[in-house]
Order: C-alpha cells, then sequence, then structure tokens
C-alpha cells in the first residue's frame, strides 16, 4: 500500500498505530482500513465507496431537484413549571389527524400536528439541554423555537439559558406568555424583562412575535398556531421531496420485540418503505415505519417524524440518517464511519481552549472567543463579562455566550460543545458527573479564585503568551 501511494511504510505504519491497528511491513490489513488509509494520504479507492468521496458524490448526484415548502419544526422551551407540557398537550388535542382511523398519539420523540392554520413538527422533548446536545452532534432541526414564560412569574434562569441556546444556534424565537387566566397574571413585566434581553415585542418597537395563552382554559392556542405558521412563512422553509431521504434520529432504543428501532426527522427526500440507509455507524434496511400515530406507512416526506424499523444497531440522538442505493454502499460507509469515530476518539483533541487558542487564531480557525460563566456571586458575572469583553481585539472578538450563578451544568457543557465556547468559573467546581462529560465532550473548563487571574489568562492565550498548563 505504500509503494502504491508513494509514501514511506513508516508513515503508514504510523497511520495505523493512530487507528489502533498495530502492524507490521509485510502484514495485510482488511479492505475498509486500507480505504480509510488511502483516502486520509488524499488517493481515491477504487474498489470500494469511502465516506468522503462515495457520499460527497453521491450527495452531489442528488441535489438539484425540486424544491417545495415544508412545515415548520419546532421545539418548546421555557422554565421549568411554566407550562411547556401542558401547551404541547393543549396543541395535540388540536390535530384533526388524531381521532381519524384508529390515531392515538405514541410518544416517539415528535410529533406532526395538522390545524386549520397549518401543519407543524413538535420535538417532544421539550427544554434547552435535549435541543443542545443534538446540535452538539452538529445536528440542528430546529426551524423555531417557542419560549414560554408564566406571566405569574415572569423571566426566571432557565427562561435565561433557553434564550442564550436558541440564540447560539441561530434559531429564532416565538414568545408565548402562559398562564394568563392567573389573577396575579403580569403581561407587561414579561415584556418589560424580555424587552432587556433583546426580544421587545412587535408592539412595543421590537421584532418578537407574542402570544398570549393559558394552556390550562385553552386559550390562544390557535393563534399560537398561527403565530407559528406566521413565523414560519419568514423562513421561507423548503425541501425537496423527491430526492433519496435524509434526516436526524430524534431518539433510537432497542425494543424488545422489533430490535433497534428510531425516531427519524425526515429532512430533505421521501423515505420509502424497503430504502437502505446508513444511520450514524449503522446501517439497515427499512423493514417497517410508524408514524407518530401508531399507524404503519408506506413514505414519509420532509418535516414527517417516522419510527424505523430494522437499523443493525442503535443510533444516537442526532446522528444523520441517510438513505443509499444499495446495501453494499449502506454497509462500506457504516463501517468506514465506525473506524473513523474510532480514530476521532483516539485523537480526541479539545475544539477550543485557551492553550490552542492563539495557534488556532493564527490559523485563521478562530476569530471569536466564546465564553460561559459561572460564579458564586453576580457581581462577580458582570463585572467579569464587562472586563472580558473588553479584551476583544481587531483580531479576535471575546463574546460571552452564557452566564449564570451557581455551580456548571451539563447544559452548559453541552451548549459549549456545541459552540466550540470555553467555560470559566470562580468560585465553583463542577460536579464528578461534569467533569467527565466535559472530558468526553472535550470542552475546556477553567476554575478562577479572582477575575484578574482569569483575565491574565485569556489576555495572555491571545497574545500566545499562556503559560502551559500540566
Ligand atoms: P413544564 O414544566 O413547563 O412542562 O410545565 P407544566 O406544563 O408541567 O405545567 C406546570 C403546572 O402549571 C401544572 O400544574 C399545570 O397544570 C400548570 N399550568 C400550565 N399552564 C397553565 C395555565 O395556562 N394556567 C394555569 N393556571 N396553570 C397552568
Amino acid at each position: 500500500l505504500a509503494s502504491r501511494m508513494k509514501v514511506k511504510a513508516s508513515e503508514v505504519i504510523a497511520k495505523l498505530m493512530s487507528l489502533g491497528v498495530m502492524a507490521t511491513m509485510n502484514q495485510a490489513v482488511d479492505v475498509d482500513t486500507a480505504m480509510l488509509i488511502a483516502t486520509d494520504f488524499g488517493y481515491e479507492v477504487e474498489q470500494g465507496i469511502t465516506e468522503e468521496i462515495g457520499i460527497q458524490m453521491f450527495e452531489e448526484a442528488e441535489e438539484g431537484g425540486e424544491m417545495q415548502p415544508r412545515s415548520p419544526v419546532v421545539t418548546v422551551m421555557g422554565h421549568v413549571d411554566h407550562g411547556k407540557t401542558s401547551i404541547l398537550d393543549a396543541i395535540r388535542k388540536t390535530d384533526v389527524a388524531v381521532g381519524e382511523a384508529g390515531g392515538i398519539t405514541q410518544h416517539i420523540g415528535a410529533y406532526h400536528v395538522r390545524s386549520s392554520a397549518g401543519d407543524v413538527t413538535f420535538v417532544d422533548t421539550p427544554g434547552h439541554a435535549a435541543f443542545t446536545e443534538m446540535r452538539s452532534r452538529g445536528a440542528q432541526i430546529t426551524d423555531l423555537v417557542i419560549l414560554v414564560v408564566a406571566a405569574d412569574d415572569g423571566v426566571m434562569d432557565q427562561t435565561r439559558e433557553a434564550i442564550n441556546h436558541a440564540q447560539a444556534a441561530g434559531v429564532p424565537i416565538l414568545v408565548a406568555v402562559n398562564k394568563i387566566d392567573k389573577p396575579n397574571a403580569d403581561i407587561d413585566r414579561v415584556k418589560r424583562e424580555l424587552s432587556d434581553l433583546n426580544l421587545a415585542p412587535e408592539d412595543w418597537g421590537g421584532q418578537t412575535v407574542y402570544c398570549e395563552t393559558s394552556a390550562k382554559k385553552n386559550i390562544g392556542i390557535d393563534n399560537l398556531m398561527e403565530s407559528i405558521q406566521l413565523v414560519a412563512e419568514m423562513l421561507e422553509l423548503k425541501a425537496d421531496p423527491t430526492r433519496k431521504a435524509k434526516g436526524r434520529v430524534v431518539e433510537a432504543q432497542l425494543d424488545k420485540g422489533r430490535g433497534a428501532v428510531a425516531t427519524v426527522l425526515v429532512q430533505e427526500g421521501t423515505l420509502n418503505r424497503g430504502d437502505h440507509f446508513v444511520v450514524g455507524q449503522f446501517s439497515g434496511k427499512v423493514r417497517a415505519m410508524l408514524d407518530d400515530k401508531g399507524r404503519p406507512i408506506k413514505k414519509a416526506g420532509p418535516s414527517i417524524p417516522v419510527e424505523v424499523q430494522g437499523l443493525s444497531g442503535v443510533p444516537s440522538a442526532g446522528d444523520e440518517f441517510l438513505v443509499v442505493t444499495d446495501e453494499k454502499m449502506a454497509k462500506s460507509v457504516s463501517s468506514a464511519r465506525a473506524l473513523k469515530a474510532r480514530e476521532m476518539e483516539l485523537g480526541a483533541t479539545s475544539k477550543i481552549s485557551l492553550d490552542k487558542l492563539f495557534e488556532k487564531m493564527n490559523e485563521g480557525e478562530v476569530q471569536e472567543l466564546r465564553v460561559i460563566i459561572r460564579a458564586d456571586v453576580q457581581g462577580t458575572l458582570e463585572a467579569f463579562a464587562k472586563a472580558a469583553e473588553e479584551l476583544s481585539t481587531k483580531d479576535i472578538k471575546v463574546k460571552v455566550l452564557h452566564e449564570g450563578t451557581g455551580t456548571i451544568t451539563e447544559s452548559d457543557i453541552l451548549l459549549a460543545s456545541a459552540s466550540e465556547a470555553i467555560i470559566i468559573g470562580f468560585n465553583v467546581r463542577p460536579t464528578v458527573k461534569v467533569k467527565d462529560l466535559a472530558v468526553r465532550e472535550n470542552v475546556d473548563v477553567r476554575s478562577y479564585d479572582v477575575i484578574y487571574h482569569a483575565l491574565d489568562d485569556i489576555r495572555n492565550a491571545m497574545v500566545g503568551m499562556l503559560e502551559p498548563t500540566f
């Protein structure tokens, strides 16, 4: 292989070792490994199709079809107890498809509502943690976030977090001011508090669409559905239903009777029973499909969630789902992916860290240092956020993505991972569980006692003078 590629045998052996394959000069390696190595050295392999070239060619061939409007995919976020679940339940009741031939809503992770205002797909796991976990896998399935704020409680911690997570993802926000039936409801207060967070309502000269709802008394739900359509129209959501299907896994599990099953949200094309596919590191053939009402279906188009049976293993939420031409291609791509994932795991390096900032800046890879701040007291947060942003130079901007009092959370790690940010904590220590997640997600978490030490480190990192840490 080395001589065919005109490289040194030792280079090939080193590459193999980085993949965890301990090979000698005249040992045979399997086809998939050889293909991966050859691609790494910039060669095209005739015998098989590797992930890089195969999928790329395949995707290009699929482009240029007929784009048609698709319905929006929505995630509901907000502080605990502000009414996310209640609003989703109230919306589900407006679904005209429920009650049709044997339809009972199943919890498959997402569902599609047909209403007189238009169709909408809801992701069934409300909250920003699930949303950002998907995003940290490169999956952006949400077109629009509904931010639920209780009128009697106003903006709370998780409201702010949800806003930061949605904004970091660049997803537009529609506000639902809920619980307006409560005697102590204060809608203006919610509007005021959200205006301070750059979400001023349209009637106050802002750009954010607001709806007033009572999930409990079923007030304003129809208006909410209409507003979703209004915001969605501006986004001009389109997909090509004629191509082979492409989508994302919303959730997956091992079912006793049916084997590995996954809820897939189709994003492009049409998924048909009998299609061969690759999903994450697994492959399969669509043996059966169920819709969100538990009914068997033969095909599913863009923005439709379906439960797929016939997978070779259980993928993760956020994994890409791609229909390919045949079983051979499905298998070769999935095994190449499994190898690649191993390689990434072995050579895992942090996405961004203070240590590597200067290097990456010079290579033009980063223009923005994103920071998430946690502190024991509010005063520290404000002082540090202001001082850190003032460190911005013409080459690099320091941007605070999120700040909050209290300990570093799993959702902070996920946001950092998805947004390539670092985390700085003042007098707060992450729990072991959070630390483990940070290691898995390769997130740089730094703890300080005083503000100026942290500022010094950032300043030094920006000019390549940070003392190495061991
Ligand atoms: P979640 O944690 O955001 O999903 O909130 P839930 O939907 O579980 O609601 C929390 C509590 O608030 C429940 O007891 C609901 O019955 C109540 N609730 C939800 N919406 C309303 C509303 O519009 N009005 C009133 N009065 N109570 C509501």
